[in-house]
């Protein structure tokens, strides 16, 4: 291979990985994966296709023709090839395997199964999602001994390994106010695991008398997003954002039917369940290929910002605390940010959760608000950031784009004012970025431009410094 050749290649590798929490982009045809289907994630982070993987089994296979078996023996002895086995193509950033084990394994792994050794420690899953998803780190701790313990389950029933013991399944409740990072932090996982993942909405749950289909779209739509392969299917994650939208209503005078009604209509698919479900289209029909999708090992996560919850927290903490040796000031909890963190299920089960429905949730979390010091940070930070998204489309005109500190925390405090979270950064910084992005290609000699408070506050230009 030429030395540019390589070059190329090492620059398209750059240029997927970038793409980490995007669209994967096939490594070898650069076509996007929703063009291509699902792709195969290698060991170093490379995505290649299907056809483009056939295509160089192919080649070799005809090439391997013409080669004597001892020439064969002394390629791989004197190469770096490697066999890999199909577990840590599941998941890409699995240490490697000791040598000796290797070459057993590659003979008798043939179909892709998860293995105990392939699956991330919590902590390195942690790490992982560092990287992307500022602060939170109480949901990314839980979060990453949930799916760790997911999977082990998994694993122990794959292995038809009988005891008495009864892994739980980790279904997850997920509570956080709007625009925290909550299915952020989801996509962020499913891509780390290489799973298939699919968001729905509960709101598009509540229709009374279309609860069984609206059940199966979403499984259909997980078995899509898996490229019609149920196995890899039924590990996947379905998120179910909005939960709080299906609460009883308090008022006991309205007979509420739907919310209450879905949560039951969910109660076996969360537990595991044998569904019928269209491939290849969201609804049934005459025409359409069905197959069964069992959801037993699917991960359930549910997400929701329950608004009232809050005042039904901190109602029962100043009630206990103001009785008793250890009484408090009555209004302790009142000012308390994240007073979400200490739900319980009596709470939940107050706000209009049904019983059933919580204990198919074992693991509950919540997530902070975002606080002016995690919105800087979210705009900096993570791999992907904003600001480094702008940073990189300026450079690709050689001009060098900056942000002062108080221009950061002045977006921040913007977003702030909002009350949506993350949400509100991407379009503020979009609003003013516009005529920057705008008029710096227009003049060449351009090679510096720093954004300042006052220029978000509409005072003043940017400081913009020339070239040489
Ligand atoms: P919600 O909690 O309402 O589900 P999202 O996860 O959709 O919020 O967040 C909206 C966007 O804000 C995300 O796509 C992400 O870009 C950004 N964001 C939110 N929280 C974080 C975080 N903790 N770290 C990094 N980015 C975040």
């Amino acid at each position: 291979m030429s030395e540019n050749q390589e070059n190329n290649i090492h620059d398209d590798h750059d240029k997927d990985t970038h793409k980490d929490v995007g669209e994967k982009v096939c490594f070898m045809c650069h076509r996007p994966e929703s063009e291509t289907g699902p792709m195969l994630t290698l060991p170093q982070g490379l995505n290649i296709c299907n056809e483009c993987m056939q295509g160089s089994f192919d080649m070799i296979n005809s090439e391997m023709d013409n080669i004597s078996p001892d020439d064969i023996k002394n390629i791989f002895e004197n190469s770096n090839i490697k066999f890999i086995t199909p577990g840590q193509l599941v998941n890409p950033s699995t240490p490697k395997l000791k040598p000796k084990k290797q070459e057993k394994k590659a003979e008798e792994e043939i179909e892709p199964v998860l293995d105990i050794n392939n699956i991330l420690p919590p902590h390195k899953i942690k790490e992982k999602l560092d990287d992307y998803v500022v602060g939170q780190e109480h949901a990314k701790k839980s979060i990453s001994v949930a799916v760790y313990n997911h999977y082990k389950r998994i694993i122990k029933n794959e292995k038809n390994d009988i005891d008495d013991i009864d892994i739980e399944k980790s279904n997850m409740l997920m509570i956080g106010p709007t625009g925290c990072g909550k299915t952020y932090l989801v996509k962020t996982l499913a891509r780390m695991l290489n799973v298939p993942l699919a968001i729905c909405d509960a709101t598009s749950l509540t229709e009374a008398g279309y609860i069984g289909d609206d059940i199966e779209s979403v499984v259909s739509k997980l078995l899509a997003n898996a490229g019609n392969d149920v196995e890899k299917a039924e590990r996947g994650i379905i998120y179910i954002d909005e939960i709080d939208k299906l609460a009883k209503k308090s008022n006991p005078n309205f007979r509420d039917v739907s919310g209450e009604a879905v949560q039951q209509g969910m109660l076996k698919l969360l537990e595991g369940t044998d569904l019928e479900v269209p491939v290849g289209a969201s609804s049934k029909s005459a025409m359409v290929r069905m197959t069964t999708v069992s959801t037993k090992n699917i991960l359930f996560i549910c997400g929701g910002a329950f608004p009232r919850l809050e005042e039904i927290i901190k109602e029962r903490l100043n009630k206990s605390s103001a009785i008793g040796f250890s009484s408090d000031l009555k209004d302790k909890y009142d000012k308390d940010p994240n007073i979400l963190s200490h739900t319980t299920i009596e709470d939940l089960r107050k706000f209009g959760m049904i019983p059933e429905f919580i204990g198919r949730l074992p693991v509950i979390f919540s997530l902070e608000a975002l606080d002016k010091d995690m919105l800087v940070q979210i705009l900096t930070k993570p791999k992907n950031a904003i600001i480094k998204q702008y940073q990189k489309l300026l450079d690709m005109d050689e001009v060098k784009l900056e942000f002062s500190d108080d221009a950061l925390e002045e977006i921040a405090n913007k977003a702030i004012k909002k009350e949506i979270g993350a949400r509100a950064l991407r379009s503020i910084i979009e609003e003013f970025m516009l005529d920057i992005m705008y008029e710096i290609p227009k003049d060449d000699n351009i090679g510096e431009v720093t954004i300042t408070k006052d220029y978000i506050l509409g005072k003043s230009s940017p400081i913009i410094k020339m070239r040489g």
